[in-house]
């Protein structure tokens, strides 16, 4: 039963992050545009003929939500009486760099959650996110005055991450709030025991996301195929790592109609590096 889903709502980033998996998959990110509204009026349906009492959202993809954030307003409005009864929840994922009060004040009025991406030491954040630290630290200040409390956020873990383990966990320690660590992939990737290894460490001393059929790259298990979908290049994919994979189903196919008949394998690995 499909019970989240992530939207992919530009392929547009103002940052070119060292690791950034999308730009490595460039090629097979096009600009077939998706009309928003209809996705959301399948998951309305989707939601009411089954009875699900909590749905996810992410408005999270390809590229930076807040560049479109005059759509992402629309598409908030469009499910704010499914936010406000907490049928739907509802989270983005920011690189921090282009943000207002205005922005934040709407997202905190909405009850959607902003998840800042930031990976730690200043040194390493810097190194491959494009020296963005400061104005990101900033940003995250100004959600801690319109929120009263820390954002959640989200590290990348790769060489450099594992190397300052100690002061990278110290450093998310300052604000406690909720982290999600995700293992670096591509080219710069790590491999999943020192992923681990890292995860038990952080576990120790942090709030962490883990577990579930979510995902091997946030120490969880595959859940490819069961109960999330990906939304992005006007095609719904298995999720956001797999949409070089080829096998997209349109858009707008209603969701209880969604099939990507995954074979049985063992969810501790990720389903694409099963099979590819
Ligand atoms: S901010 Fe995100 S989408 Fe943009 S380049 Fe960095 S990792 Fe990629
Ligand atoms: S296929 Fe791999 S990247 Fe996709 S959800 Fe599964 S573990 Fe994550």
């Amino acid at each position: 039963m499909i019970t989240r889903v992530c939207i992919s709502i530009n392929n547009a980033c103002n940052l070119r992050c060292k690791y950034c998996h999308f730009h490595e998959k460039e090629d097979y990110i096009e600009n077939s545009p998706m009309d928003i509204l209809k996705i959301l009026d399948n998951i309305k349906f989707h939601i009411k003929k089954y009875e699900i009492e909590s749905f996810k959202i992410g408005f999270v993809g390809n590229g930076e939500p807040m560049l479109s954030f005059p759509e992402l307003q629309t598409y908030i409005d469009y499910i704010s009486e499914e936010l406000k009864k907490g049928i739907i929840s509802a989270y983005t994922i920011t690189n921090g760099v282009s943000l207002s009060e205005d922005m934040l004040v709407f997202l905190k009025e909405h009850n959607v959650n902003v998840g800042f991406s930031i990976d730690g030491l200043k040194d390493v954040h810097d190194k491959w996110r494009c020296h963005s630290y400061d104005k990101v630290m900033s940003n995250i200040e100004l959600y801690r005055k319109i929120n009263g409390k820390y954002p959640s956020m989200n590290c990348t873990v790769g060489a450099d991450v594992i190397a300052n383990t100690e002061a990278t966990i110290s450093f998310f320690e300052q604000f406690k709030n909720r982290v999600t660590f995700s293992r670096m992939i591509g080219q710069y990737g790590i491999s999943m025991s020192e992923f681990k290894q890292f995860m038990t460490q952080a576990q120790e001393r942090l709030n962490v996301r883990t577990g579930g059929y979510d995902c091997t790259m946030y120490g969880g298990l595959c859940g490819a195929g069961i109960n999330n979908l990906f939304y992005a290049n006007g095609g719904i994919y298995i999720c956001g790592n797999c949409i070089d994979m080829g096998n997209s189903i349109p858009y707008d196919t209603p969701i209880d109609e969604v099939s990507f008949d995954v074979p049985n394998f063992d969810r501790v690995n990720c389903y694409k590096e099963s099979f590819t």
